[in-house]
């Protein structure tokens, strides 16, 4: 083992010409090995520009990035950009052969000197990715999802050391995103590939990620687990990312028997529950959105509204008064 990191950005900008000076601004970060990163943050924080400025596609104007030591030029410096051991994917899987079929687009990227290990390798990626089945189904005959399976096949084929992914799931459909979403962590877990991703949906990262990390205009805000970020996060705009969750003043916060000190009264909806008492039913159920296994109850009083999950579908009818309690709460 040496003892460079494994992947570290020092203080690394690139900032955009033009009015808003947008781009990434004094980023330092170090990317362990063997896990799923995830980068998240609003649309235009930056999440592109530090995943290609990590993977060598853009150079920093400061700073640097090095991986196990080695310095990773940018364009500027090196013809073909990036590192070897490194591989990116992004939702547009566009180097993929239409006309051929899944295994030929697979096996291509492999040597013809070992014509065992050729065929061994191309089985094996497809085993991983799911895609033995339509081996030999032609490219364009694909689902969304499915070409994206190629891809990170594709990626994968020459063993990187880091794969990079840029919302590669943006254009699959939700119950495909599922299954390649856990594929990938399974090829993470037995092969020891270290995945970096940039999202911006909660789901997809609370989910895969090992380690999460906020970019906010810019500038990395926080990072830790995503059980430690959902549950205790340290900025605003953190929970908002994570949560669709309810923003009350601290005055409002009051009609729920919150004593806040600060302005901002953060409440996930899942911490809401309808409470049998005796008390004056305050809370009236204004809307019902029916979500199959349960329903997103919107309940209002007094011009505030809070939404909460009811698991028990059906029990609450429109307009009926409520009691409610708060389990938990943040203050920002
Ligand atoms: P994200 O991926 O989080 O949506 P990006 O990294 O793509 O954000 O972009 C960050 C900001 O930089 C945005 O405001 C975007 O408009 C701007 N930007 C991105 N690429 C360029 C570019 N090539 N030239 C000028 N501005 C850019
Ligand atoms: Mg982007």
């Amino acid at each position: 083992m040496s003892d460079h990191p494994f992947l570290q950005a020092k203080a690394i900008s690139k900032v955009y010409d033009g009015k808003h000076s947008a781009g990434v601004r004094n980023v330092s970060i170090e990317i362990q090995p063997g896990i799923i990163t995830a980068i998240i943050g609003e649309s235009g924080s930056g999440k592109s520009t530090l995943l290609r400025l990590l993977y060598g596609l853009l150079s920093p104007q400061q700073g640097e990035v090095r991986f196990r030591g080695e310095k990773i030029w940018g364009p500027e410096e090196k013809l073909i950009p990036g590192h070897d051991s490194m591989k990116m994917v992004t939702q547009h899987a566009d180097d993929l052969n239409l006309f051929a079929n899944v295994w030929d687009n697979i096996a291509t990227l492999l040597p013809n000197t070992n014509l065992k290990y050729k065929k061994e390798r191309s089985e094996e990626l497809l085993q991983q990715l799911n895609m033995l089945h339509m081996a030999d189904k032609k490219i364009a005959t694909l689902s969304g999802g499915e070409k994206q399976r190629v891809a990170i096949a594709r990626a994968l084929a020459l063993k990187p050391e880091v794969l990079f992914l840029d919302e590669p799931f943006n254009q699959v459909d939700t119950s495909f995103r599922e299954g390649l979403q856990r594929d990938i962590r399974n090829i993470v877990k037995e092969t020891g590939l270290t995945v970096i991703m940039v999202s911006h949906d909660p789901a997809e990262v609370l989910s895969m990620a090992d380690e999460l990390v906020v970019i906010r205009n810019g500038e990395i805000i926080e990072h830790g687990t995503p059980h430690g970020m959902y549950n205790h996060p340290e900025n605003f705009y953190t929970a908002k990312l994570l949560s669709n969750c309810n923003v009350l003043n601290n005055q409002q916060a009051k009609e729920l028997h919150i004593e806040a000190t600060m302005e901002k009264v953060v409440i996930y909806p899942e911490w809401i529950s309808i409470v049998q008492s005796f008390m004056p039913k305050k809370w009236i159920v204004a809307h019902i959105l029916f979500k199959g296994p349960y329903e997103e109850l919107i309940l209002t009083h007094d011009g505030i509204s809070i939404k909460m999950f009811n698991l028990e579908v059906g029990k609450y009818a429109l307009g009926k008064g409520v009691n409610v309690k708060v389990s938990k709460h943040l203050e920002f």
